[in-house]
């Protein structure tokens, strides 16, 4: 395999199944994926999903002992080996996060704790620091679940950080972006319970539709309904599409400017909410 890109999203590595290491802009190293959504199945349809075959459901059960054995080994490889030089470009050569993210929402999953346990249990293995975070990309919609809050105090206690998904705050928003009928109350309702038990930054995705940018409109009823949990969060991470969507419903979409990132990040760092912003 020759060494990783910021472009190359590939979640196939090896033989592996469940895990593969991804270069990220963002983090400036390398993120270790864990993929628990082999049959690209989510219960929700972003209409800038990047999911090739999206389809709407839940994960298959888990083969836990494969997925342990590849996380086992690139672990070892990353720090046994000369797997970061000969993957990633210089400077760029070190281990940021693991990083629970599939084609599809990983909460969904009945075998989501026991995966976040193997994860726990790995880290105690290889003596992992803190430096190197432990991280949950979600919609959020199981956080109500005993399980789910269970397994977050796991991830919490092994240098977590949950990225949790608001696209938009209005009901019409929520149901244009992410083709799901939510309230931004029962939005409200599992954040409240991801940042009480976790470190959490909200993730946003913001985007051109016809090639307009987000309206005003839309703009204030999600900057009023982030400040209300402005002791709450660690953060917000605002970003656009960088590649086209893979659902025709996506046909319409494209990137916002980063100087539009940054008028919207400065709007809520008003607020004295901290922002990162990348396209
Ligand atoms: S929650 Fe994630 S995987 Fe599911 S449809 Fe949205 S972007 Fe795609």
């Amino acid at each position: 395999m020759p060494q990783l890109t910021f472009s190359d999203h590939s979640r196939v590595f090896k033989n592996y199944t469940y895990v593969y290491p991804v270069l990220s802009r963002r983090s400036q190293g390398i993120s270790l994926g864990i993929n628990l959504n082999i049959n690209n199945a989510c219960n929700w349809r972003c209409i800038y999903c990047q999911v090739d075959g999206l389809v709407r459901g839940k994960p298959n059960d888990i083969a836990l002992d494969k997925l342990e054995y590849e996380l086992d080994q690139i672990i070892s490889l990353v720090f046994n080996t000369d797997f970061l030089i000969e993957y990633a470009p210089t400077g760029l050569q070190r281990l940021n996060d693991i990083c629970i993210s599939g084609n599809g929402e990983s909460t969904l999953s009945n075998n989501f704790l026991a995966v976040v346990k193997i994860i726990a249990k790995l880290r105690t293995k290889y003596n992992i620091t803190d430096k190197v975070k432990t991280i949950l990309i979600t919609n959020g919609s199981e956080f109500e679940q005993q399980d789910i809050q269970k397994s977050v105090t796991i991830i919490s206690e092994n240098s977590g950080e949950i990225w949790f998904k608001i696209d938009s705050a209005d009901t019409r928003g929520i149901n244009l972006i992410n083709q799901v009928n939510l309230s931004p109350e029962s939005i409200a309702k599992k954040l409240n319970i991801a940042s009480s038990l976790c470190k959490t930054y909200i993730q946003t995705c913001m985007f051109k539709i016809q090639n307009n940018n987000p309206t005003n409109e839309n703009i204030n009823n999600y900057i009023h309904f982030i400040k209300q949990f402005k002791d709450k969060i660690a953060g917000i991470l605002l970003y656009s599409v960088a590649r086209n969507p893979m659902l025709p419903e996506g046909n319409n979409i494209s990137q916002v400017s980063l100087e539009f990132l940054s008028t919207i990040a400065n709007k809520i760092e008003q607020y004295g909410i901290n922002v990162k912003y990348y396209i």
